[in-house]
């Protein structure tokens, strides 16, 4: 029996190490700016590319590492050097996820390096799932694919909201309904290719937080994809939709299969923020004094640093035995994947709160970071299935019944 360890191998800490290092010196510095910006960061994302930090061999060495415990490790750094920039580096790899999670290995092997492209040439991907009436509810989502069986081609009309890199992506992954009637079972996941006609942006959102990643709508007007870009294929898809007509239960579902696999790597990042988060204040509080004294010597300050740690090596552990489990193929009993994003997002959002309070006045202008880092911790609680959602999962899961 192989010999229990919570220790980080080699070269786990020597990649954890590289990305630090790179969150350090240059996103963090770089984080400020981009948030009033309101931009994708691309002399960012190239200099990730010059490194091979942005490239489809180092998320496919990240997804091989056998613990799984590599993926949140990236993800933890980047959103320590800043979220919003990790978002707008990374958030090509949901549009990887939705390719692995979905396709044959042959569509992995076509579509998955399209989405970095190469350091002279970079690619951007996008995972467009949620729509203007379907958020929570994925079963309800209202973008149609149609079969156009003469020219082997699917017709996707509709539109998507709240995507990131939505409409400035290259290739986006778009999730659609063969057959409304079927609900979740009648859907499935298109590759739209670079240079697609009839998929467009529409409107960009100014944000909260997370500024420098970009979030737009994006529509599809007749845009017809070759009959290779359903993933999965056709076959798999009808075999589906038969079953589900004849009333069988479904094994996958398109868009929660993505999320299920994509929710530690999320979780991660919020535990990146918080982490910084709390680094900042503990040092802030050791530095700062008032009436003669440390402001850390209170103990109602030092107690808010001590849940603060408490909260992030926690979330720190949901997340890695949840990507643990994924990887190796463990069954997630209680929802194990949906509680990593429940308490590190929560956890993020508290942490920074507590952050700002630390701070003071200091804690609530833009000089300082901590007010971003709330700002940015915000979204960890809606998006990849609100909190709500998350519980709702976790209550199904160590239930048997099925809550509402
Ligand atoms: C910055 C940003 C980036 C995003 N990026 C992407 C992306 O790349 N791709 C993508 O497809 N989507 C993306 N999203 C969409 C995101 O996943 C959705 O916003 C999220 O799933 C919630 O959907 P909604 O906003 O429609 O809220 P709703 O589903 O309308 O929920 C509203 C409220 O009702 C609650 N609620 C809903 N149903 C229930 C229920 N059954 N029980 C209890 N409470 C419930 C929710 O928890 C929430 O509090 C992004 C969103 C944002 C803001």
């Amino acid at each position: 029996m192989a010999e229990f360890s919570l220790e980080l191998n080699e070269d786990q800490l020597q990649i954890q190490k590289w990305v630090h290092d790179f969150a350090d010196s240059v996103i963090r510095p770089a984080a400020h700016e981009w948030d009033e910006r309101e931009e994708t960061p691309w002399p960012i994302i190239e200099e990730a590319a010059k490194i091979g930090l942005y490239s489809f061999e180092f998320v496919a060495n990240c997804f091989a590492d056998p613990t799984g415990l590599l993926l949140p490790i990236v993800n933890e750094e980047m959103a320590w050097g800043d979220a919003g920039i990790a978002l707008a580096i990374f958030g090509s790899t949901l549009g990887v996820a939705g390719i692995f999670a979905n396709g044959t290995p042959e569509q992995v092997v076509e579509w998955a390096p399209q989405c970095f492209g190469t350091p002279d040439d970079i690619k951007l991907a996008a995972f467009a799932v949620s729509e203007p009436d379907a958020g929570s509810d994925v079963s309800s989502l209202r973008t149609r694919a149609l079969y156009d069986e003469a020219k082997d081609e699917w017709v996707l009309n509709g539109t998507k909201t709240w995507i990131t890199n939505g409409g400035i992506a290259d290739l986006h992954v778009v999730v659609a309904s063969a057959d409304p009637t079927l609900g979740s079972r009648g859907q499935a996941s298109f590759v739209v290719p670079p240079g697609t006609p009839g998929i467009a942006q529409g409107q960009k959102f100014k944000k909260m937080g997370i500024r420098a990643s970009h979030t737009a709508e994006v529509v599809l007007t007749d845009c017809r994809v070759p009959g290779r870009c359903l993933l999965g294929g056709k076959d798999k898809l009808d075999e589906r939709m038969a079953r589900a007509r004849e009333g069988q239960r479904a094994k996958v579902q398109a868009a929660m299969a993505t999320f299920e696999a994509s929710r530690p790597t999320v979780a991660a990042q919020a535990v990146g923020i918080a982490r910084a988060a709390y680094e900042y204040a503990l040092e802030y509080a050791k530095a700062r004094r008032q009436f003669g004294r440390a402001i850390i010597e209170n103990q109602a300050i030092a107690f808010k640093l001590v849940d603060m740690k408490t909260r992030v090596d926690a979330s720190r552990l949901l997340v890695h035995r949840a990507a643990w489990m994924g990887r190796t193929g463990k069954t997630f009993e209680a929802g194990e994947g949906s509680m990593s994003k429940l308490y590190a997002g929560e956890t993020a959002v508290w942490v920074t709160e507590q952050a700002i309070q630390i701070l003071g006045g200091y804690g609530y202008v833009r000089e300082y970071p901590v007010e971003r880092w709330h700002r940015d911790s915000k979204i960890y609680t809606i998006f990849e299935g609100t909190s709500e959602i998350q519980r709702l999962v976790i209550a199904r899961a160590i239930s048997g019944v099925h809550i509402q």
